[in-house]
């Protein structure tokens, strides 16, 4: 289990990071958020041992993260760190080798993840002529190759068609059922909703949302409620309190309210109306994640 206690990091005046607190279980997929800036960079670092916190603490399964348990840990960023002119096999024995394993082990991993991966044939061929959504493939690959318990995983998408997101995906599934404890940054908030059960997000350096997905879904005041059907007054709808906009998008109407007390007076203006849809749902972690950074903004 990753344990960060109360983490501060000021570079001069600035606080890239604000007393920030948070678990990750063996086995969990942890959502680390927040726009350009924010702080996740900052945060990986000192998870990581690369930089010190000016405060508090961060251990790995009991341990003080330091040049020993570095081992431990995979990341996988959008930068790509790849030595270009090595084949794939010498790049990731490069690697493995550094974290300790030995050549057998390395190649029976690698022949495992390039047959997942469906780029058996690349194992001899040079990073540097591989296209950009293969040579992602081979830094998650070098990345994992020791079997970390703690994955980063930083924009690890990038660059990949929707064919190679899925295989990407099922590798994190299947390292996560294995035990790894990741931590997932994505700027793509529909990432996020797919893999993370708990999630923060930071804005200039402090927490402002922590907690499971779901609950804070469920805790967002506002909500959106979706409408199918014929003769709608709209405009009476628009004219109610605490309805925020009324929009039309693929053939739905998209009322968003203020709370959730408003729907039953939307639902009395449409009863009578042809209905075959009425529902009302959370908003996106999109529209939470912007609502949430806009009001610090202004
Ligand atoms: P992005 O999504 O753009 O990668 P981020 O969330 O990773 O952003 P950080 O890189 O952690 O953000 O930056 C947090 C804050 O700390 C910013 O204000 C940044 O300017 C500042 N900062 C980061 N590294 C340094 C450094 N080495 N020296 C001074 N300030 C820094």
């Amino acid at each position: 289990m990753l344990k960060v206690e109360n983490i501060t990091k000021k570079y001069g005046e600035n606080v890239a990071v604000n007393n920030l607190s948070f678990t990750v279980d063996a086995g969990e997929i942890f959502g680390l958020l927040g726009e350009n800036g924010a702080g996740k960079t900052t945060t990986f670092r000192i998870i990581m041992g690369l930089i010190d916190a000016n405060e508090g603490k961060v251990t790995l399964d009991g341990k003080k993260i330091d040049y020993s348990e570095t081992d431990n840990i995979g990341f996988v960023t959008e930068e790509r760190s790849l030595l270009t002119k090595l084949t794939v096999q010498e790049q990731i024995e490069f690697y493995g080798t550094l974290k300790g394993l030995d050549k057998d082990t390395i190649d029976k991993r690698l022949d495992y993840w390039l047959e997942k991966f469906e780029i058996t044939s690349y194992k001899n061929r040079k990073i540097k002529e591989l296209s950009k959504g293969n040579q992602q493939k081979i830094q998650f690959i070098s990345a994992i190759i020791n079997e970390p318990k703690l994955l980063i995983l930083d924009e690890p998408f990038t660059g990949l068609d929707p064919i190679n997101v899925k295989l990407m995906k099922d590798a994190i599934y299947y390292l996560k059922e294995k035990g790894c404890s990741i931590i997932f940054s994505s700027h793509q908030m529909e990432y996020i909703e797919d893999f993370c059960e708990k999630l923060i997000l930071l804005v200039k350096g402090n927490t402002i949302l922590d907690g499971k997905l779901d609950d804070i879904k469920e805790n967002y005041a506002k909500k959106n409620i979706m409408i199918k059907g014929e003769d709608i007054d709209i405009s009476a709808i628009k004219k109610l309190k605490g309805v925020i906009s009324v929009e039309k998008t693929r053939g739905e109407l998209e009322v968003k309210i203020a709370n959730k007390e408003v729907a039953p007076k939307v639902f009395n203006i449409i009863k009578n109306s042809n209905i075959t849809k009425y529902d009302v749902v959370s908003p996106s972690l999109n529209e939470i994640f912007i609502a949430s950074v806009g009001g610090i903004h202004e």
